[in-house]
């Protein structure tokens, strides 16, 4: 007699961001679990993303700086649906754009958290999730 259930399905595994030259150095940080970001000396300012000239002045001389890892809100989606089988078993989750207490923005998804509980304004902190051999900042309450 053959068992005929379907095996569980494995969900692929979440894509990894592909790592240019540029941004090489904040991927190797996220991997510390430190959140660091390209800095201008000119502007005294971080800036999101990473790429080779500040994007206030045009500043070539980029250097990199620790940040807090704190932030807020800025705003947010809970996402209820996704293309993607390897984001299936995460649904309904939230994807914000956050204010770092420093001041950029960046976007990422706020996890331990009941989506119905995000708000705006609302206080979070970087923790680092692991995917593969990658790091990659995300968010959660403060
Ligand atoms: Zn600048």
């Amino acid at each position: 007699m053959s068992d005929l259930t379907p095996a569980a399905a494995t969900p692929p595994a979440k894509p990894q961001p592909r790592i240019t030259d540029c941004a090489a150095p904040y991927w190797q940080h996220a991997k510390d679990e430190k959140l660091v970001l390209p800095y201008c000396g000119q502007c005294d300012a971080s800036f999101y993303y990473p790429r080779l000239w500040c994007p206030t002045c045009f500043n070539q001389d980029i250097s990199w700086k620790q940040l807090s890892g704190k932030g807020t809100v800025y705003s947010y989606s809970v996402i209820y649906q996704s293309p993607l089988p390897s984001y299936q078993a995460d649904l309904p989750y939230v994807l914000a754009i956050i204010e770092l207490d420093e001041g950029p923005r960046m976007m990422a998804n706020v996890l331990n958290c009941d989506v119905d509980k995000v708000r705006v304004d609302m206080a979070v902190e970087v923790l680092f999730e692991t995917r593969g051999d990658m790091k990659i900042p995300q968010f959660q309450p403060a």
